[in-house]
């Protein structure tokens, strides 16, 4: 590992860091605290702090040099409602929440590389390091953009890292093109009549009902989308009924759907309707859908991802940098900063045996915080070259 100079001798450092923020997780819209220690770093740097954008969002400023040149390094800075299993010291403090992604770690990352950057100052034009809201289901990235984050912060390009356990320690991978699945949410109510549940002639049962569009919508991915075209349905939520002898009048579901084309986004939400209507119909029932377009596709730039790869191939060799690697049917709200700029999101290989994020016993490795860190100084030195 080629880890900078600036990084390698505050490796205890960074760890205390991370260590503080994941103590103290907090959800969407929520990182007040976390917020805070990231503005009170940045300022402590010598960085042009901003805050307040999408409610909690951080930005710092870091400008050097004459060239007009720009670049946004972002990271995520939200918890999971989650309870966190681990024993360990810097255990969660905050009861029933949990940083189970590794934002934490990314945070501490990207105010290390800060940190680097305004000593060595070492690149030529303006590096913003955006600390983002909210990445879990409730979008900061867009309301980041929407609110005028490019405006107020303009960029050529913009990027992100994403620790992933599963991949080697230090290794990193991406890909040019789609690299993590567009997230919808739907929600069906099947309605009937409710009854005693020794008389279901004089209902109308709702359960079977719903039983019958949760098998039907099996068929829609294997009948229904061209083979070669990938996509999720999954029914996660089912709800109806409080005992045993009584049949509900109404039957609640929720699933999400991921795919990766618009055209097939389209057919599958055309699908669920017709399917869960008819059905209902055909049961004398009714079935109301609402279907919500949550995530779009991450889609990586091409030149930006060459870039990208070829900081991290400084960092870790280029054994140890995959640019091919299959995209994963995950989102990531991160699309839609792609969808306002160029840009990439490269996954950072954090231990083949760790446990996978969003578990209770995940806990981000800091090992890999001096290497993401250097990632993101090779970057700007590289974007930012001095020689134009
Ligand atoms: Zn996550
Ligand atoms: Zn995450």
């Amino acid at each position: 590992m080629a880890i900078v100079d600036c990084l390698s001798s505050c490796h205890e450092e960074l760890r205390t860091w991370r260590h503080d923020l994941h103590a103290h997780p907090e959800i969407a819209f929520e990182e007040h605290l976390t917020s805070a220690f990231v503005a009170e770093k940045l300022q402590s740097f010598g960085l042009q702090v901003h805050r307040g954008l999408a409610k909690t969002g951080v930005v710092g400023t870091l400008q050097v040099g004459t060239s007009e040149r720009a670049i946004g390094l972002r990271s995520d800075m939200d918890a999971l409602n989650m309870v966190e299993l681990n024993e360990f010291q810097h255990r969660s403090a905050i009861p029933g929440k949990m940083h189970a992604c590794g934002h934490d770690g990314h945070m501490t990352m990207l105010l290390g590389a800060a940190r680097c950057l305004a000593q060595t100052r070492s690149f030529d034009g303006t590096v913003h390091f955006i600390f983002q809201p909210a990445e879990e289901n409730e979008a900061g990235a867009r309301v980041m953009v929407e609110q005028g984050l490019f405006e107020r912060f303009p960029v050529h390009a913009v990027f992100s890292l994403h620790n992933m356990p599963g991949f080697e320690v230090g290794s990193f991978a991406t890909r040019v093109g789609p690299l993590m699945a567009a997230a919808d949410f739907f929600f069906i109510t099947v309605r009937g009549m409710g009854s005693h549940a020794a008389t279901p002639h004089v209902s109308v049962d709702p359960i079977p009902v719903a039983a019958e569009i949760v098998l039907a919508l099996q068929s829609i991915v294997s009948r229904n989308l061209d083979p070669l075209d990938s996509a999720v349905i999954s029914v996660t939520q089912i709800n109806g009924g409080s005992t045993t002898n009584v049949i509900p009048d109404k039957v609640k579901m929720a699933g999400t759907v991921r795919t990766f084309q618009s055209s097939v986004q389209s057919r599958i939400e055309h699908r669920i309707r017709e399917i869960a209507q008819n059905i209902a119909a055909a049961h004398e029932a009714s079935a109301e859908v609402h279907y919500d377009r949550r995530y779009p596709p991450l889609v990586n730039h091409p030149a930006e991802t060459d870039m990208a790869l070829s900081a991290a191939s400084d960092i870790s060799g280029s054994e140890f940098v995959q640019g091919d690697v299959a995209p994963i049917m995950g989102a990531e709200d991160f699309s839609w900063m792609l969808q306002a700029r160029p840009g990439n999101c490269i996954w950072l290989g954090s231990g083949k045996g760790d446990p996978s994020v969003h578990t209770p016993k995940y806990d981000f490795n800091d090992d890999i915080l001096p290497i993401g860190a250097s990632y993101w100084v090779r970057l700007v030195e590289r974007f930012l070259t001095r020689n134009g």
